[in-house]
């Protein structure tokens, strides 16, 4: 077939988008004063009389598509795997504030994109591999493969492997949807809910060539990090982890542009896990700081972009 990448553009290492839901009419009983200014870089909160400033590489309002928020943030990085890069896009925020339905559509139309690309000739002989896994409690559960508890290992040259990681060969877009859908159902579910539980538990779905990887990564409810003080010792544990995992996060994305000697990636099994990502000249990531538009969220909304203003 005819066709060739899109040209190469010097893409930065970082990108700090934040994306703001629409006001949920039932749930949410007041609108928190959060505006998007134009041009959609800027964003404002006033809690109580505190106003508060931040700028980024994108601010997406409540009117702003799924398919949208792929050009923003994943579409440029898709070239990027066909160049040994590493491509990560994250989704950070709290429970409710709309990581799911952000990450959902995602891989499925950046296979759409790869599959176009694969199918330039010379590309033709490459196939996409997909794994899907969960960390919970600072441990690895496979989502296609009925959760089985999975061990990370590193091998002599620093790259990591999942032992035992299922991998799904796709062959065309579509079966992406059935994967995530199929993971989605998958993850953490204890007595008290879908979403009680998978607020605790950062997902990642990653696929992986010869040539590149790319990884999605739904994380664990920001305002988990705080369970600490829970009368629950477990959900204390779990907490405690949450908590290092981001802050490690926080530390090794911030490491990418200075290229730093040291990636202090051992700071947790999340960023352990994607440890190469952090790694080398073609590593390119994305943030997506999800905000709710609630009164309530107020306090979240504000540690939410303190945290991405911290990872720029
Ligand atoms: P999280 O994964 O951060 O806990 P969800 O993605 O589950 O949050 O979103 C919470 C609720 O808000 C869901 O019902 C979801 O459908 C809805 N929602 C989130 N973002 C949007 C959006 N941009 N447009 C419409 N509905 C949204
Ligand atoms: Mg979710």
């Amino acid at each position: 077939r005819q066709g060739r990448l899109p040209d190469e553009v010097e893409l930065p290492k970082i990108r700090v988008v934040v994306r703001k839901r629409p006001l949920n009419q039932k749930a949410d009983m007041m609108e928190s004063r959060l505006v998007v200014h134009e041009p959609r870089v800027k964003v404002d909160l006033t809690k109580y009389v505190e106003h508060h400033a931040f700028a980024f590489d994108d601010v997406l309002d409540e009117h702003v598509s799924n398919d949208a928020v792929y050009r923003s943030t994943v579409q440029p990085l898709v070239a990027t795997i066909f160049r040994t890069g590493k491509a990560t896009c994250f989704a950070y925020g709290q429970t409710g504030s709309g990581k799911t339905y952000t990450m959902q559509p995602l891989p499925l139309r950046a296979a759409a994109d790869i599959f176009e690309y694969l199918g330039f000739a010379e590309h033709a002989e490459l196939s996409l591999w997909v794994s899907c896994f969960e960390i919970y409690g600072g441990k690895l559960f496979d989502l296609l493969n009925g959760r089985q508890g999975l061990v990370m290992r590193e091998d002599g040259k620093g790259r990591v492997c999942i032992v035992g990681l299922k991998e799904v060969e796709v062959s065309r877009s579509e079966t992406i949807r059935e994967l995530v859908a199929h993971a989605n159902k998958a993850r953490s579910t204890g007595s008290t809910g879908v979403n009680e539980e998978s607020s605790r538990s950062h997902s990642i779905m990653q696929s992986d060539h010869p040539v590149g990887k790319i990884s999605f990564v739904d994380l664990a409810g920001s305002e988990r990090g705080a369970d600490t003080y829970d009368n629950n010792r477990q959900t204390r544990m779990e907490g405690a982890q949450i908590n290092k995992s981001l802050l490690a996060l926080k530390e090794c994305i911030r490491a990418l542009d200075a290229s730093a000697q040291h990636v202090p990636f051992r700071g947790s099994k999340l960023t352990e896990v994607l440890r190469d990502s952090f790694t080398g000249d073609q590593a390119r990531t994305v943030m997506i700081a999800n905000v709710s538009p609630a009164a309530t969220s107020c306090e979240h909304t504000l540690n939410t972009l303190r945290y991405a203003d911290r990872v720029k």
